[in-house]
């Protein structure tokens, strides 16, 4: 329905300025909707009595309407993101892994039953729906990060109400109404398109929300998990990382090169684990850095839409600037910049947010590129000399979302693995998940796990049913 916050507002791709669309502005009194409708459907709708196998029966049918709109999807996706068109394709193709993946297991682990002891006694935990949810995402990865909620958040019987990121909405709308066309009853699915602090916020502070799973920045999520303190809601936080990239001297060089661009570039270094951190063995630094650094130096900027381009602009002019004071505070701290670092001069390039791979060298920990996110095309270049040091620089963060290790001694790979405090650990390889695995954070990464078995935990209360079969006086107050 139209918004009745009354607001409008513009989409314009990343990559030239241009108009996608203009759509309707949420405001706190749609939120409120919103979520007096998910609480009905939850209260008094068929969703979370229906059997969990229908539930995942329905996924099952989202994931064929997915594959039946990938290329407008893909499309939708590009002109919000200003990703290339290849990139989104990836990513819709994620997203149907992700509703298969649930619609498979919806209907396990439903609970157990208990030994007690007593033949008297039947005990059984049963795993219920926690009620009513609310999803918040941001723009990077927009359908992709709604996926890891709405698919679980389904699966689990759960209703919900999401708040996609203001810049990137049309993939979020475009689910919706797949999931309405695969069947779901009205009111289970719900979205508000509007601002973080408007049509966002009530969804922590509402008492007729039971949960709050929020994917975004730091200073957002500490936002969210106070305001969800009120009453006292489930919360699970997906946010940032400063991921370490750790090469060893006899890593396979090729293979560790290609991969430490790949790590931090990919999306212009939009990418929560993004491997912004290279620490790499001193004795490899200069001839490795080189390389890096000419092959950064190479990689060519451009729209969605342009066969030759290799990553894509920034999300928005204010996110440009911020990339560009950080890497400016890292100059001033005596970082060396060895590639980009500059607007590209481009003519071709001049109406969208692009920024170049860029590459500050000689950092240490005590730095601030070293730990602030950047969430940008940098990478900053950190140096060891033995494995206790490399563990030492890896986990100098508040951050523990992920990082990688390349060397081609196992016995090394696993003991720097078991000693890296990150929720996920490459080793010779890096940004590969499946929705199988568990994704999240240690330390101020996050609270909680999206994907894998944990992933539909979130979404799931916990209740201890004792049925005593042969009640009897117990006489204690006789
Ligand atoms: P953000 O600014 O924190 O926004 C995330 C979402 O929160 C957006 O939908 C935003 O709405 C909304 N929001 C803003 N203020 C809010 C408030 N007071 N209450 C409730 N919601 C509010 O983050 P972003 O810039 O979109 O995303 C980048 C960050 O996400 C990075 O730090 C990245 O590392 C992190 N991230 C983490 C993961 C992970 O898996 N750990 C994955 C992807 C991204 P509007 O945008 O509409 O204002």
């Amino acid at each position: 329905m139209a918004a009745r916050a009354g607001g409008r507002r513009e989409i314009r791709c990343p990559a030239d300025g241009s108009l996608v669309a203009e759509i309707d502005e949420a405001g706190p009194e749609d939120t409120d909707l919103a979520i007096a409708a998910a609480h009905r459907a939850f209260h008094e709708g068929p969703w979370p009595r229906t059997p969990a196998r229908q539930r995942g029966d329905l996924l099952l049918r989202v994931a064929d309407l997915l594959v039946r709109d990938k290329a407008q999807l893909a499309r939708e996706e590009s002109l919000d993101t200003g990703k290339r068109l290849v990139e989104s394709e990836y990513d819709i193709e994620d997203v149907v892994g992700v509703f298969r993946h649930y619609g498979h297991v919806a209907a396990e682990h439903a609970g157990r039953v208990v030994d007690t002891g007593n033949p008297g006694v039947v005990s059984r935990i049963v795993r219920e729906p926690v009620g009513v949810c609310g999803l918040i995402t941001p723009w990077n990865y927009p359908l992709l990060q709604a996926s890891w909620k709405v698919a679980p958040c389904l699966a689990a019987g759960n209703t919900f109400v999401l708040k996609p990121s203001e810049l990137t909405p049309h993939t979020a709308i475009h689910l919706v109404r797949l999931l309405l066309e695969a069947g779901l009853p009205a009111g289970v699915a719900n979205l508000v398109v509007g601002s973080g602090p408007h049509a966002g916020a009530p969804l922590s502070e509402d008492p007729r929300v039971d949960l709050v799973s929020f994917t975004g920045g730091l200073a957002t999520g500490k936002a969210v998990m106070a305001a969800a303190s009120g009453t006292v809601k489930r919360v699970a936080l997906e946010l940032g990382g400063k991921n370490p990239n750790v090469v060893f001297a006899d890593a396979d060089r090729a293979a560790a090169l290609d991969l430490a661009l790949a790590a931090v570039f990919l999306h212009s270094g939009q990418v929560c684990s993004a491997g912004a951190r290279l620490v790499i063995e001193e004795s490899i630094h200069d001839e490795f850095v080189d390389a890096v650094v000419e092959r950064a130096g190479r990689i060519r900027l451009g729209g969605p839409f342009d066969d030759k381009a290799q990553t894509g602009p920034l999300t928005s002019a204010q996110h440009r600037d911020k990339v560009e004071r950080y890497v400016a505070a890292g100059i001033a701290e005596g970082a060396v910049l060895r590639c980009g670092g500059v607007r590209p001069d481009d003519p071709a390039l001049a109406d969208g947010f692009y920024y170049p791979p860029t590459v500050l060298d000689r950092c240490s920990s005590a730095m601030s590129v070293t730990q602030d996110e950047s969430f940008g095309p940098v990478l900053t270049v950190e140096t060891f000399t033995d494995e206790d040091e490399a563990v030492a620089i890896a986990n100098d963060s508040i951050y523990g979302l992920a990082g990688a290790v390349w060397t081609q001694d196992a016995g090394k790979a696993q003991r720097v693995a078991a000693r890296l405090r990150m929720g996920t650990v490459w080793i010779n390889d890096y940004h590969p998940y499946v929705p199988q695995a568990e994704w999240g954070g240690y330390k101020q990464s996050g609270i909680g796990r999206e994907l894998g078995r944990a992933g539909l935990d979130e979404y799931q209360e916990t209740k201890h049913i004792w049925h005593n079969i042969d009640p009897a006086a117990q006489g204690w107050f006789a």
